[in-house]
């Protein structure tokens, strides 16, 4: 007999090596897709329209391979699937595992309630290399160090399972939902101002055009990928963070993509370590759930910040009198997206030259960028502000100007982003002073830089 099975959707847009929907599909279940959206669940505004296209993607595959429909609820999870059971009788839910904090909460809750009711169960790992769980040093606790941590994931790589290709069909239970919600009804898009009306120009978020860019960035751009990586004017990262972070595509799959290139190219042994980082943020926020909200190292705590909110602004803004930081962050409020190397120099700026808590930083980031991503958008903050597990030490303090010249040397990406500069030499373009019409330098970069330095000293 065939077993009537919810298969929820959350992180995992997509149909190629998603582990829940294979399963189904291999035992013959009968199935109903849904998606759940919580507007409890806090989703920044930036992702909140990268998310709206992606659930529309899916549901156009789920109906263009498999004749099938998206179910699309707003509200409280338990209560949702609970009433979606009763109605069709279901016996059995699958998801694909989740590792936020409140993620894991809501899903143990869930699955202890299921099982009382003799629902049967399913989740799996779809999402990561290595489950946070998994890697451990050999006194059996976990890596706080990033080497250490991706030596010993390099180590048992092989234990990584082929991606599972994409069922060629499904059965489906029939449904008798009077009222579908559509995408649309959960309100995810900007509405006065709409500040993303050009933004479907910038991205194509589908699952086909992903595995397209993903190949194209393997076959054409890796190989070089570890010397250009740095320089924001250049196209030489993959952009798979937002993909990423709502499962069209999956880490392993990039990982089978790029087996072929890792013998020889030095780029794509680099680019599988940045994935590396990305499971390194995981099983830190995994192990230490508040990294969100806590310094990791407590050291940190005492830190003696301004928090001027007239600086925040200017940061925020892009209206800071430095090219490169006003570069990245208008970057980031015109696209969604901001280069690493510049995430890295703005970050170091907002903390250790305007004294502004990391935590207004990440919040900005998390209600700005499409890949916003609770993992790596708080191990990397904290990486910067030298709190976090295997952070930059204090001291390191990136002067923008010194990277901006270094990184952006003919100022090709200050030109594109800061255009009221874009007439002056690559000479002037860097610092430019008394420049009618740009912002005067926000602050003194050698007496912030010593502030700092100071305060972090007493810690
Ligand atoms: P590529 O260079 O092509 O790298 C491939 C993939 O590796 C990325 O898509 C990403 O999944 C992963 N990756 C690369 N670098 C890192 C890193 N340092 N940490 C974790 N994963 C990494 N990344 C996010 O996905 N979401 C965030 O919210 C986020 N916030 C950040 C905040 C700060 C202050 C900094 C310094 C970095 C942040 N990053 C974040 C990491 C990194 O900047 C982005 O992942 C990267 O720029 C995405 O572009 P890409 O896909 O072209 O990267």
């Amino acid at each position: 007999m065939t077993k009537k099975t919810i298969i929820w959707f959350r992180n995992d847009l997509r149909l190629s090596d998603n582990a829940a929907l294979s399963l189904a599909s291999k035992q013959n279940n009968e199935v109903i897709f849904i998606y759940i959206y919580n507007p409890k669940e806090q989703i920044g505004a930036a992702a909140k329209w990268f998310l709206h296209n992606a659930l529309i993607a899916l549901a156009a595959d789920l109906k263009k391979y498999y004749g099938a429909k998206l179910l699309i609820k707003m509200g409280d999870e338990a209560e949702i699937l609970t009433a979606l059971i009763a109605k069709y009788q279901i016996t059995k839910i699958l998801w694909n595992r989740l590792y936020e904090p409140q993620a894991i909460i809501r899903d143990s809750k869930l699955k202890a309630q299921f099982k009382k009711q003799a629902i049967e169960v399913q989740t799996f790992n779809s999402s990561l290399l290595f489950e946070p769980n998994f890697i451990k040093n050999n006194a059996g606790n976990f890596f706080k160090v990033f080497s250490p941590f991706w030596r010993k994931c390099l180590s048992v790589i092989d234990s990584v399972n082929m991606p599972f290709t994409r069922p060629d069909k499904v059965n489906l239970v029939k449904l008798v939902e009077d009222n579908q919600s559509s995408v649309a009804d959960l309100a995810l898009l900007p509405t006065k101002p709409n500040w993303a009306k050009n933004w479907s120009n910038l991205y194509k978020i589908s699952e086909e055009d992903v595995h397209a860019k993903a190949q194209d960035f393997i076959v054409n751009k890796v190989i070089n990928y570890k010397n250009a990586r740095d320089f924001p004017g250049q196209d030489a990262t993959s952009l798979m963070s937002p993909f990423l972070h709502f499962g069209l595509i999956s880490p392993k799959l990039l990982y089978f993509k790029l087996i072929p290139y890792l013998a020889d190219h030095k780029g794509a042994v680099h680019y599988l370590s940045e994935l590396g980082w990305r499971e390194f943020s995981y099983y830190l926020l995994y192990h230490f759930p508040a990294l969100e909200t806590k310094n990791f190292n407590a050291k940190f705590d005492g830190f003696s910040w301004e928090n001027d909110q007239e600086k925040l602004q200017k940061w925020q803004k892009g209206q800071t009198g430095f090219p490169i930081i006003d570069a990245g962050m208008r970057q980031l409020w015109q696209t969604g997206w901001m280069h690493n190397r510049v995430r890295m120099i703005v970050a170091s700026f907002l903390i250790k030259n305007l004294l502004i808590d990391w935590r207004y930083g990440l919040a900005w980031f998390a209600d700005c960028l499409i890949d916003a991503d609770k993992a790596a958008n708080a191990a990397s903050w904290q990486w910067v502000a030298g709190s976090g597990a295997d952070a930059a030490p204090y001291f390191s303090i990136f002067n923008p100007v010194t990277q901006s010249l270094k990184f952006d040397p003919e100022g090709v990406y200050i030109r594109k982003w800061v255009p009221e500069i874009a007439h002056l030499t690559n000479a002037q373009i860097h610092q430019p002073e008394n420049i009618a019409g740009y912002f005067p330098p926000m602050v003194d970069l050698a007496k912030t830089r010593n502030i700092a330095l100071e305060n972090y000293k007493k810690l």
